[in-house]
C-alpha cells in the first residue's frame, strides 16, 4: 500500500508543485476565495468526484464513498484563504494581488487536500467508509470553520485530520503533538464606569482612569495565584481609552484585550473570573462596570488515537528521524478546533524550513514554504487514510 501512495505521489509531484505556485500567485482574502474555491472544484471533478460549491459560504466539500454508508466519515480539512499583507518576496509566482498574500501557508493546504484526493481516487480502494475532503474558507478570521459546520459538513463525520505548515520545523519534517496543539482566544472589552469630576477634587469624583489601572495590575497578579500554572493563561489589554482632558477625572474607561488559554476548564472558568475580579476591584470605590467576553475559538485539543495514528504513518513514510514529537503547545489559535466539538481529530504540523536560510515566521511578508514538504504531507495523510478504518 505504502509504495503504491509513494510510487502516486512522486509521479504527482511536478502536478502539485504547478498548483501550489498557482494558488500561491492568486491569494484571496477571507470569505472571498472565490477563484480558488472554482479551481479546486475543477480539480476535484476532474478526478471524478462530485464536489459541493459554496458550502459554508465559499468552502468546496467532495466525499469518496464507502462501502458502508453508516460507517462513520474520515474527514480532511483543509483551509484555503490568504492574509491583507503585501508580499515581499522575488518568486516567480508571488502574489499577483497587491495587498493579499498566501503568509500562512493555506496554500500549501490547499495543495495537499487536493493531491491526497488525487491519491485517494486513482488507489481507487474500497474504503468501508465515506472520506470527506472539506476545504475551508476565512480560517485567518477564525469564521470558516462555524459556517462550514452550519452548512452540516460534520454530519456523519466520526474523525477528522488536519494540517497546518509551520517554517520552524524543517521542510519535509512532521511534527506530532499529543494532546494541546493551540490556544482558545477569546475578545474581552472592560468598561468602568466611574464620576467626572474636577481634578483637584478627587474625592467628590469616581475616578475611573485610577480603577482601570487597578483593574489591569489586579487581573495580572491574580492570574498567577489563582490559576493553576500548569494550565496557562495569557490576558493582553492591547487597547485603553479614556479621559477627556488633563484637569477632569475621567468617568469612562474602555480595556479591550485578548484572552489565551490552554486547558478546557480554565477556559470555562475565565468569564466568571475576570467579573470577579473586576468586580471586587470596582466596588469599592462606586464604580460600575460593564464586560463583553466574547469567546473566539476553543483550544485544539489533539485526540490521542488519531495522533498516533498520524505519527506511525509519518514514521512509516519518512523514517523516524524526521518525525518530531511537538512538546509545547502553541498560544496561537486554530479554528480546526470548532469541529473537534462534533468529532475528535488531530492536527500535525508540516515542516516547511529551510537548512541553508532563515524562514521568517508565518505571517510575515517574506514567509517562503519549502516545498520538499508537499509530499511527505500527503503522503501522511492519504496512508493515514487507508488505515483509518481499519485501526479505529
Ligand atoms: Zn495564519
Ligand atoms: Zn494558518
Amino acid at each position: 500500500m505504502l509504495d503504491r501512495i509513494r510510487a502516486i505521489a512522486t509521479k504527482l509531484s511536478p502536478r502539485l508543485i504547478e498548483i501550489r505556485r498557482h494558488l500561491h500567485s492568486q491569494p484571496e482574502l477571507s470569505g472571498q476565495e472565490y477563484q480558488t474555491a472554482a479551481y479546486v472544484a475543477g480539480v476535484l471533478s476532474s478526478l471524478g468526484y462530485k464536489p459541493q460549491e459554496l458550502v459554508g459560504k465559499t468552502g468546496v466539500v467532495a466525499d469518496l464513498p464507502g462501502q458502508n454508508p453508516d460507517q462513520g466519515a474520515l474527514a480532511i480539512r483543509t483551509d484555503m484563504d490568504a492574509l491583507p499583507i503585501r508580499e515581499l518576496s522575488d518568486l516567480p509566482f508571488a502574489s499577483q494581488k497587491r495587498g493579499v498574500m498566501h503568509a500562512c501557508g493555506h496554500d500549501v493546504h490547499t495543495t495537499v487536500g487536493l493531491g491526497t484526493a488525487m491519491i485517494m481516487a486513482e488507489l481507487d480502494l474500497p474504503l468501508p467508509g465515506p472520506l470527506r475532503f472539506i476545504f475551508q474558507p476565512a480560517e485567518e478570521t477564525a469564521q470558516g470553520a462555524r459556517w462550514m459546520v452550519a452548512d452540516g459538513v460534520m454530519a456523519g463525520v466520526a474523525a477528522i485530520l488536519g494540517v497546518h505548515v509551520y517554517p520552524s520545523i524543517p521542510g519535509g519534517n512532521i511534527g506530532i503533538r499529543y494532546g494541546a496543539l493551540t490556544a482558545a482566544a477569546d475578545d474581552l472589552e472592560i468598561m468602568i464606569v466611574g464620576e467626572s469630576g474636577h481634578g483637584a477634587r478627587p474625592h467628590e469624583a469616581i475616578d475611573a482612569i485610577w480603577i482601570a489601572a487597578q483593574v489591569i495590575t489586579t487581573l495580572q497578579q491574580a492570574i498567577s495565584r489563582t490559576h493553576n500554572p500548569l494550565h496557562p493563561v495569557v490576558l493582553t489589554i492591547g487597547q485603553i481609552q479614556g479621559g477627556r482632558a488633563p484637569n477632569v477625572i475621567a468617568d469612562q474607561v474602555k480595556l479591550t484585550g485578548t484572552v489565551r488559554s490552554l486547558h478546557p476548564d480554565t477556559h470555562a472558568e475565565l468569564p466568571a473570573w475576570i467579573e470577579r475580579i473586576v468586580a471586587g476591584v470596582c466596588q469599592p470605590y462606586g464604580a460600575k462596570y460593564e464586560i463583553n467576553y466574547r469567546p473566539g475559538v476553543p483550544s485544539v485539543q489533539n485526540d490521542p488515537n488519531l495522533t498516533q495514528l498520524t505519527a506511525l504513518c509519518a514514521e512509516e513514510i519518512l523514517g523516524q528521524d524526521q518525525v518530531q514529537i511537538i512538546l509545547e503547545p502553541s498560544l496561537g489559535a486554530e479554528d480546526f478546533s470548532v469541529y473537534l466539538d462534533h468529532a475528535p481529530g488531530s492536527m500535525f504540523r508540516l515542516g516547511v524550513g529551510f537548512v541553508d536560510q532563515p524562514n521568517p515566521p508565518l505571517h510575515h511578508p517574506k514567509f517562503q514554504v519549502n516545498e520538499a514538504a508537499i509530499l511527505p504531507g500527503i503522503m501522511t495523510l492519504a496512508y493515514a487514510a487507508c488505515r483509518y478504518w481499519h485501526e479505529a
